[in-house]
């Protein structure tokens, strides 16, 4: 994907000012910045769910610059947004049902719910159970994996780990690692930094609502001003 001279405006207030960044075929991307610097806008703006300004937005060969966002998920996109937005009254399994909305229902769809208990074992143990009934953590589990029942070229993650133990932020790393290794391209947009520097393999830095810094996962690791804000070191 390679987006170019991206910008929001909520009412007067710029949140992303004339953002730029490719995430090429089978790569992940990180986004990295302070509360409120832009990261969820930027996101969003991509899917097309805020109001935006956009140079070009390119899929492979696909223009998605007017494509609204129900209709991303048909070119292979998916998104798992911030909160998990899960659907607590329904049972687990309808959840990840819904998430494959865009396809038929079929043998592949019937395949596709097997590999999401395999990859997550405990969804497949809580099928039956409302998703309101899951910790934090299991419902993070089930917003990727309904996510990824539409069998996407291109995951869009929108702070996975927030308010997840140190434990369950492992869990879902290994998560996103199995996914790149499978050929998944990827956008992670994190306040954990270290998470994302273990996850992607280059990031941007995003200050008010600008790209102030961009390099590979590992230089941005060991940049000392990185260090000193992002890892508290
Ligand atoms: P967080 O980590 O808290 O999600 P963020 O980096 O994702 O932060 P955004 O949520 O994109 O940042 O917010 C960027 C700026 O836009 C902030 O100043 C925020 O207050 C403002 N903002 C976000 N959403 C809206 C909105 N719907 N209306 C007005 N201002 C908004």
């Amino acid at each position: 994907m390679t987006v170019e001279g991206l910008t929001v405006h909520y009412g007067g207030v710029c949140a992303v000012r004339d953002v730029s960044f490719s995430v090429p075929a089978g790569e992940a991307i990180g986004v990295i910045g302070a509360n409120g610097a832009g990261k969820t806008s930027t996101l969003k703006a991509v899917m097309g769910l805020v109001p935006r300004q956009v140079a070009g937005l390119r899929f492979g060969e696909v223009d998605l610059s007017r494509v609204p966002a129900r209709a991303m998920v048909r070119h292979g996109i998916g998104y798992v947004p911030e909160g998990r937005h899960v659907f607590t009254g329904l049972p687990v399994e309808k959840n990840l049902l819904l998430g494959a909305y865009a396809r038929r229902w079929n043998t592949d769809t019937r395949a596709t719910l097997a590999e999401m208990y395999e990859l997550f074992p405990v969804l497949g143990e809580m099928r039956h159970r409302l998703a309101g009934a899951l910790s934090g953590g299991q419902q993070q589990m089930l917003a990727i994996g309904r996510a990824l029942m539409s069998r996407p070229k291109l995951l869009l993650l929108d702070e996975p780990s927030m308010g997840l133990s140190p434990k369950l932020v492992e869990d879902i790393l290994a998560v996103l690692l199995r996914l790149r290794t499978e050929g998944m391209s990827l956008l992670l947009v994190e306040q954990n930094a270290k998470l994302t520097f273990e996850a992607t393999s280059s990031c941007l830095v995003v200050e008010n609502g600008e790209v102030a810094m961009t390099g590979t996962s590992d230089r941005l690791r060991h940049d000392p001003q990185v260090r000193r804000i992002y890892l508290g070191l």
